[in-house]
């Protein structure tokens, strides 16, 4: 997949700018806050649902402005496409090749990016909810289906809530039944991508460590031993069933796929407890690696790699190993660094190179 031309107008600091990436390595570098990693943002964007620094669409509109607008030439295999994006404060409008589209699935694919940005390794030591946002979205990047299945489980789980709140509890064991249901839909396809993801971890993680670590990330959803939907659904209706009486009691429901939680290990230990700054870096590179591959796998092209603020706290070598092994892949790369660093530009052949300065871009040639 390749991004041919973008323009940016009046998206966050942003008035108006006009970028034409080169094919490969593209590096927008500047001094904090002229607006890097703002340019990055309005490229995942396009293609995809949600940013992926907040959900508060104002946010995205330059201060004084009623909207943004980012419209983008993509080419994948012979395709040429158009998309527009259009973002106000009260919703977002797409139209690709001047057609307006109003359902998540018509966009889908269209423009695949992958970011990673330093707030991504913040998943590793924050919280369970931090994964499971991850991991909802990196299954529904490859797999339109999962968006449904957890919204439906969502939806269910809202109503089951209401009534566990209730006095009146008629139709309580009806609730229950179909969320089992969704809630086996959405495990089975956590655990199928989790597996695949798992598969293609360490052979990142070695490409950019240049060491031989163990990495292995898992799943393993509460009260749930199988990894058939059919199966799922009876451990999940047992799990809701052991928890009922204390669920009635709080008014929730405390257990279940909207409770589990993703395990990261290096070297058989968990990487939060465990691992330096530097590993937990790499291993959320090689994680961001293994979905790029498994897109690649699923559309027949490889997304977009976004890498924001890049040589922050990786090592000299790290940082360089990562370099070689991009331009061993057929990728197009963003990267943005607040230096123009030379040793990035050795390392990455014909990168074009843009300074970033209070929202406006200059190309200084590649
Ligand atoms: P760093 O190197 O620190 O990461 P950066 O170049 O990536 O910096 P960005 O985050 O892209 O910086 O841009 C931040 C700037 O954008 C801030 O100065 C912020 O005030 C401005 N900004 C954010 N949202 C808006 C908005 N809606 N309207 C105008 N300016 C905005
Ligand atoms: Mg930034």
């Amino acid at each position: 997949m390749r991004l041919r031309s973008v323009v940016v107008a009046d998206f966050r600091n942003v008035r108006s700018v006009r970028i034409e990436p080169g094919e490969r390595f593209n590096l927008l570098y500047g001094l904090n806050g002229q607006g890097k990693t703002n340019l990055l943002e309005a490229i995942h964007l396009l293609g995809s649902p949600r940013s992926f620094r907040t959900a508060r669409l104002p946010e995205l509109v330059r201060h004084g402005e009623q909207r943004a607008q980012i419209l983008g030439r993509v080419e994948s295999g012979s395709v040429h496409s158009t998309l527009r994006l259009v973002v106000e404060a009260a919703g977002r409008k797409v139209e690709i090749d001047g057609k307006a589209v109003h359902k998540a699935s018509d966009l889908h694919g269209k423009l695949n990016s992958v970011v990673f940005s330093p707030d991504d390794t913040g998943m590793v030591r924050m919280g369970p909810e931090s994964r499971r946002r991850y991991l909802d979205r990196a299954v529904y990047m490859g797999d339109i289906g999962y968006l449904h299945s957890w919204h439906s489980y969502q939806r269910i789980l809202k109503q089951r809530n209401h009534l566990l709140k209730n006095s009146d509890r008629t139709g309580l064991d009806i609730w229950t039944e179909r969320l089992a249901e969704t809630g086996a839909e959405v495990i089975e396809r956590r655990l199928a991508f989790v597996a695949l993801l798992d598969g293609k971890l360490q052979k990142y993680y070695a490409a950019i460590a240049g060491v031989s670590e163990t990495t292995r990330l898992s799943y393993a959803p509460d009260g749930v031993l199988s990894t058939e939907r059919n199966r799922i659904r009876d451990d999940l209706l047992e799990l809701f069933k052991r928890h009922q009486k204390s669920d009635e009691r709080y008014g929730t429901t405390s257990a279940g796929p909207h409770r589990d939680d993703l395990t990261l290990e290096l070297n058989d230990r968990p990487l939060k407890a465990f691992g330096s700054q530097g590993q937990q870096k790499s291993y959320v590179l090689a994680l961001k690696m293994a979905e790029m591959d498994n897109l690649k796998e699923i559309f027949g092209e490889a997304p977009l790699l976004l890498l924001d603020d890049m040589s922050s706290e990786l090592d000299a070598r790290r940082n360089h190993n990562l370099m070689e092994f991009l331009t061993t892949r057929e990728i197009q790369v963003f990267i943005t660094t607040t230096e123009r660093s030379p040793a990035l530009l050795a390392a990455a052949p014909h990168c074009a190179v843009f300074r970033v300065e209070d929202g406006n871009l200059t190309f200084e040639g590649s």
